[in-house]
């Protein structure tokens, strides 16, 4: 999507760690038009594959969930990273290993929202090495869901998660795919 890749260039930081920090537009401060138009692309990738609910993790996954969520028009559902407690076993839950801090975390998502009869498509920020993914795709196949398909908005390409989940037969769409980054340059891989 060129629209991202030019948002990217422009306003991108590459940080220590392999990490690609575009709050100007995504992480903290949120471009809504934009937001839009990466909606209506993942509309055009999957808007015709019966989509029933939108999946994503808090908090960065939520505004775009959303925002996608107005092209399909059905509802957003997002795991929470809250340690919850599990009466009656009310919630999914998966362990999940931060990539940008460095530590596992519990999500958590209520029974109640994701059924078998749904297919889902599950939205992101950013695929790295694909364990939120992974913990999502956990809470899905608790659930008995169908994933429908994956859309992230910036995949780092350098990294394994993109190749794993395409080598698992996902469907997966990403907007932007960055092949390689460092202080000096940023590039992307043709699609
Ligand atoms: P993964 O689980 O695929 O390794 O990493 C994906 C998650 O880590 C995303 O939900 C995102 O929040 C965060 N993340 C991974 N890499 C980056 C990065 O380069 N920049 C930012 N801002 N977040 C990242």
């Amino acid at each position: 999507m060129k629209l991202l890749e030019e948002r990217i260039l422009r306003e991108g930081q590459v940080r220590p760690g392999n990490v690609l920090k575009v709050d100007c537009f995504l992480n903290h401060q949120l471009d809504v038009e934009l937001l839009d138009q990466i909606g209506q692309e993942f509309y055009r990738i999957f808007g015709q594959d019966g989509i029933t609910k939108i999946l994503t993790i808090e908090a960065s996954g939520i505004a775009i969930a959303c925002m996608t969520a107005r092209h399909f028009g059905v509802p957003v559902v997002f795991a929470k990273k809250a340690k919850s407690k599990n009466i009656d076993g009310e919630v999914y839950t998966s362990v999940v290993h931060s990539y940008t801090y460095g530590r596992d975390y519990d999500i958590t998502l209520a029974r109640k929202f994701l059924s078998p009869d749904d297919k889902v498509l599950i939205v992101d920020d950013f695929l790295a090495n694909g364990k939120a993914m992974r913990g999502l795709l956990d809470v899905c196949r608790q659930a008995g869901v169908t994933v429908g398909g994956i859309g992230i908005c910036i995949e780092k390409g350098f990294q394994p998660g993109g190749a794993e989940l395409r080598a698992a037969g996902y469907k997966l769409a990403s907007l932007a795919i960055v092949d390689h980054m460092d202080d000096n340059s940023l590039t992307f891989r043709q699609q």
